[in-house]
Parts: structure tokens; C-alpha cells; sequence
């Protein structure tokens, strides 16, 4: 009897997605390049629906036509190489499907050149790490939509469940799957990076303890915050080892992988703001600096008496503008990652449906939230709108807080304590809801050395003027 999908590299993600398959009744040839590999699998998972291969052509062999051939290995080369080796083994109108964390842009390429030899080609966003895999990943699959109606109900099966809902819809066309992949890890960093700013501010403004910490971010997990992360959160705070708890003996540097980058690349690229992200990419950066940021202590000398008192503060109020700060900064920092998507919508010709590919993330990833409902529901409200602030919804919960997300900010300022990103999304509200901004200026001074030209308020057109000598000294 044939397999119905067939997982090549049996690493941490693709050995448990190959079980989840397993799991959910499919049968599954598995193969990995190191042939111990399978071996090791299949002495410690000996699943009744999988079979195990040592050689390329026999698992290919393996498998119903059209065959499903899921990649879960390295991103980058490997890919290709695999295809490559695979090319010669496979019929018109079989399936490959990388469901690893490649490069948009290499998956578009795959895409195109696989259409031309008539083998679809699906880029597949898998999120939720190695629990996520075995017991239900967040999906987004990108690529050609009827080859992608052999995966859907594999992929539905297997997938994390939130609200009755499979947390996995197709996409867009080629790289769009990975593309949403990839925003969705610059979302992730900013979460964290704005919980790791909370948590510095209530910790050395508020002299908040570990127990502390843990209840108030238990109370927050019941409130419009409540997500995965805030609850892990408050389950670090109570670890202890010995006396002593695990998280202040932890060295603050925070590592990455890579993901973060492209997303603020991107930006860059296409040229909008997503100020929130690039801030906690920039904190990871800086965390790096540990030596450097122990000599700047002593360098940089803070004279202001702010930065040492603390007995003037109310800690009942403290809690509550972190929290509205946190909630305000983490909308901003989501809306920024949607106006991303739209500007890449635009620009590489995909169709996305933003209601639904936030119900995506509700269950399986980290980055999952109760607030995601609020999203989906907002962008099912108002569809065609510039940004998530201006929805209803979202406006109204900004306007509720955004005065106590100025004054923590005044707080953390006069104190020397460094929330940037918090700091950028206070920033990214008040630039957008400036109409009439400062940019006259700089066009001014482009013209001035450039003669690059300006547009005027009171005339249509394009204007240049002769500013050398035509003013008074
Ligand atoms: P790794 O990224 O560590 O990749 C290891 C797998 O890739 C092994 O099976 C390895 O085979 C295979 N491989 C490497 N080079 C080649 C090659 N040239 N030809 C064939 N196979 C090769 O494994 P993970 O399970 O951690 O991740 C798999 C993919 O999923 C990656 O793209 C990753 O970014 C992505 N991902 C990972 C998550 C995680 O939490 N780990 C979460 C979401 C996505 P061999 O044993 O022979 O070396």
C-alpha cells in the first residue's frame, strides 16, 4: 500500500510533524539524508503508519500519485539541492512542499522555475516550534491553489486548533506563505521585546519581585492581554534554583536566528514603517553589547535624581499603565506587520485575506493571543482600511490609553530606563496623527542643495526656487 505523504529531514520539526501525520491516520515514508538518522526514529517512534527509507528513489516510489513530498530541512541550500536530487524521480503535477523557514524571495524562484517542468511547488509558514509540530502547528501555505487542495485537509487535520477553527487557510500565490511567516516572527520579536520592557520598568521603577511579577502578569493573562506569552511569562517569574530564582541568574543577552532581519529588510524594501519591530530587532542587537554597556555605566554619567527615586511611586498605578502601555504597544506593533503584508500584497501581486490570516495565528505559535479574535473581527468590519488603528475597535482602545502610555513613557525618560520599543510606538501614533508634519522642511533643504524640487499647498505642480541669496543675512 502506497504512503499519502512522504517527509524528508528528520530533524526536531520534521520527525514530529511526520508523528503528527502519523497520528491523525495518514501514512507516512519518511527519509533523511543521514540514513542513522531514520534509523534512530523508527527505534524510538516505531509509528504503525510509517515507512522508513534509505534511498531516494525507493521513498519517492513510495508514495500516491500525486505525490506529496513535504521538505523539513535546513532553509537555504539544502533546498535546492534537494529538488534537484529529486527532479529526476518525480512525475508532472507532484507536489513539493517546503515547510522549512526559507527565504520568500528563494521560494517565488522555486515556484516559478518547478511551474515551468510542471511540478507545484507549495512554501509552507510552519510555526509553534517542536511541541506546535507534534501536537498542531500554525500554517500558511503559499503556492498554486488547487495543488494546495491535495494538502488542505492533511494540513487542516494536523494543524493547532483555536475557537473550533483549524489554524491553517491558504494563503496567496508562490512566496506568500513564508512571507506571512516571516512578519509573523517580526511580530513575535516585538511581543517579546515590549513584555521584556514591562517587565524592566516594573522591576526597576516599580521594585516589583519575582512573586510579584508572577501575579500581576497572571492578572494580566485574564484581561485584554492574555496570550501565550504573558502566560509563560508569569511561569519564569516563579522558577527558582536553590534560593535563588532562575531568571536573575540568566545573562541578559537575547540571541536570534535570523527571521527578525528579513522581516525589517523588507521594510526597508518596500518602505514602511515598522518601527516597533526594528526597535526589538535593535534590543537584541544591543543585548549583544554586555561588556560594552557595563563600561558605558561608567562613561555615560547620569546626573538627573530621578533615575534613583522610587519612593515616589504608586504601585497600584504603575501596574495599571504598563499594562495599557504593553496593550496600546503591542496593537501598534501588530498593525505595523499588517501594513507590511498590504504593502507586499501590492507589490509581488498576492491576495490576502488579513481577517483570516490573523485566526491563523490564534492557536499553535507563540504569538498566540485572545486579541487576535479582536483583530480578525476588526479587519471582517472594515475591510479596505488604511491601518488596524483607524478600525473602530482599535481607535477607541487607543484613545482609552494613550494617555498612560505617554505618561510611563515621561516616567521611563526622566528615569534613564530604555523601552524603546514602547517608545517607537508612542512615536508611530503621534507621527501618524500629525497632518501637517515637518517634511516641508526637509523638502525645503532637498531643494536648497539638490534642486530636487517640492510640491506646494496653495498650487499644483512641481517647484523649484532659487534660494541662494534670496534672503536676508
Ligand atoms: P534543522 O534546521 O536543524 O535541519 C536539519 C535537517 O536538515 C536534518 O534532517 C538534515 O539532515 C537536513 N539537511 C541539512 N542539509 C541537508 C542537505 N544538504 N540535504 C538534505 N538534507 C539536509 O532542523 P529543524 O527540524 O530544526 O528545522 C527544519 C526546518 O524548519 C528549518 O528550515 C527551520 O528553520 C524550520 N523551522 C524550525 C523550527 C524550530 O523550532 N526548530 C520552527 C519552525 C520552522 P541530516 O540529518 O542528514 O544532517
Amino acid at each position: 500500500m502506497k504512503s499519502n505523504i512522504g517527509v524528508i529531514g528528520l530533524s526536531v520539526m520534521g520527525m514530529n510533524l511526520a508523528l503528527n501525520m502519523a497520528d491523525n491516520g495518514y501514512k507516512v515514508s519518511i527519509f533523511n539524508r543521514t540514513t542513522s538518522v531514520v534509523d534512530k526514529v523508527m527505534k524510538e517512534h516505531n509509528h504503525k503508519n510509517f515507512s522508513a527509507f534509505y534511498a531516494l528513489k525507493e521513498f519517492v516510489d513510495s508514495l500516491e500519485k500525486p505525490r506529496r513530498i513535504f521538505l523539513m530541512v535546513k532553509s537555504g541550500s539544502p533546498v535546492d539541492m534537494l529538488i534537484e536530487q529529486l527532479l529526476p524521480l518525480i512525475d508532472e503535477e507532484d507536489i513539493i512542499i517546503d515547510g522549512g523557514n526559507s527565504y520568500f524571495k528563494d521560494t517565488i524562484r522555486r515556484e516559478r522555475s518547478l511551474r515551468e517542468k510542471n511540478i507545484y511547488f507549495l512554501g509552507v509558514g510552519i510555526s509553534g516550534g517542536e511541541e506546535g509540530a507534534r501536537f498542531g502547528p500554525a500554517i500558511m501555505p503559499g503556492g498554486d491553489e488547487k495543488a494546495y487542495s491535495y494538502l488542505s485537509e492533511i494540513f487542516e487535520k494536523i494543524s493547532a486548533k483555536a475557537y473550533g477553527e483549524a489554524c491553517c487557510k491558504y494563503i496567496s500565490t508562490d512566496g506568500s506563505g513564508h512571507y506571512v511567516k516571516m512578519v509573523h516572527n517580526g511580530i513575535e520579536y516585538a511581543d517579546m521585546q515590549l513584555i521584556s520592557e514591562a517587565y524592566t520598568i516594573l522591576k526597576t521603577i516599580g521594585d516589583f519581585s519575582n512573586e510579584e511579577l508572577a501575579e500581576i502578569f497572571n492578572d494580566w493573562n485574564n484581561s485584554e492581554l492574555e496570550s501565550y506569552l504573558i502566560e509563560i511569562t508569569s511561569n519564569i517569574f516563579k522558577v527558582k534554583e536553590g534560593e535563588k530564582y532562575l531568571l536573575d541568574l540568566i545573562m541578559d543577552k537575547a540571541s536570534q536566528k535570523g527571521t527578525g532581519k528579513w522581516t525589517n529588510l523588507e521594510a526597508i524594501d518596500l518602505g514602511v514603517d515598522i518601527s516597533v519591530i526594528t526597535a526589538a530587532l535593535n534590543a537584541r542587537f544591543m543585548s549583544g553589547l554586555k561588556d560594552e554597556r557595563i563600561k558605558a555605566e561608567k562613561i555615560i554619567l547620569d546626573n538627573n535624581e530621578k533615575s534613583l527615586a522610587k519612593n515616589d511611586i504608586n504601585k497600584k498605578e504603575i501596574i495599571e499603565l504598563v499594562k495599557n502601555s504593553l496593550y496600546i504597544s503591542k496593537i501598534v506593533s501588530y498593525a505595523q506587520g499588517f501594513k507590511l503584508l498590504s504593502a507586499a500584497e501590492e507589490e509581488y501581486d498576492w491576495n490576502f485575506d488579513f481577517a483570516e490570516i490573523s485566526k491563523i495565528f490564534r492557536g499553535g505559535c507563540i504569538i498566540r493571543a485572545k486579541f487576535l479574535n479582536d483583530i480578525s473581527d476588526a479587519f471582517k468590519s472594515s475591510s479596505n482600511i488604511d491601518n488596524l488603528i483607524f478600525t473602530d475597535f482599535f481607535s477607541r482602545e487607543i484613545n482609552l490609553r494613550l494617555n498612560d502610555l505617554r505618561k510611563l513613557i515621561s516616567m521611563a525618560v526622566e528615569r534613564g530606563v530604555a523601552v524603546s520599543a514602547m517608545t517607537s510606538a508612542l512615536g508611530y501614533i503621534d507621527t501618524y496623527k500629525t497632518p501637517r508634519s515637518g517634511a516641508n522642511l526637509i523638502q525645503a533643504q532637498r531643494d536648497y542643495f539638490g534642486s530636487h524640487t517640492f510640491e506646494r499647498l496653495d498650487k499644483e505642480g512641481s517647484f523649484h526656487y532659487d534660494w541662494i541669496d534670496s534672503y536676508d543675512e
